[in-house]
């Protein structure tokens, strides 16, 4: 196993993120980040019409330099923040290699690793 696949890192569906920003408070909570400042960031793009009537609108949550990937929740065996405040289901916790066979099953997702 190589050094790269014991780090570890976000799964994002954002085809299923609802633009709810629970994700957001839930982080700066656990960070205790003042006004401002994001341990993750809900970015939007749209809406914008793709095709005549068919309008595309996207969400995704960027992890920042921030993010720590809650050290601390993680080593006492809790879900980070963001993934357990997530009620859309579409984020995960893993290492880089558990979470890229991911990506395989559909599309419209991406992985952090801010750490
Ligand atoms: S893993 Fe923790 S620190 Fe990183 S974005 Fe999620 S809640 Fe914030
Ligand atoms: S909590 Fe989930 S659904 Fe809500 S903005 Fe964050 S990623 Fe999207």
């Amino acid at each position: 196993m190589s050094a790269n696949t014991e780090k570890y890192a976000l799964l994002i569906d954002y085809e299923f993120c609802t633009g709810c920003h629970s994700c957001e408070v839930a982080c700066k909570k656990e960070l205790e980040l003042p006004f401002g400042k994001y341990g993750i960031k809900l970015l939007q793009h749209g809406p914008t019409e793709v095709y005549p009537d068919q309008w595309e609108w996207n969400y995704i949550p960027f992890p920042t330099k921030l993010c720590d990937l809650c050290e601390t929740r993680v080593a006492s065996g809790r879900l980070p923040g963001c993934v357990h405040n997530c009620q859309a289901g579409c984020m995960q916790f893993g290492t880089i290699e558990e979470l890229t066979p991911h990506l395989a099953l559909k599309p419209n997702r991406v992985i952090f690793s801010p750490k």
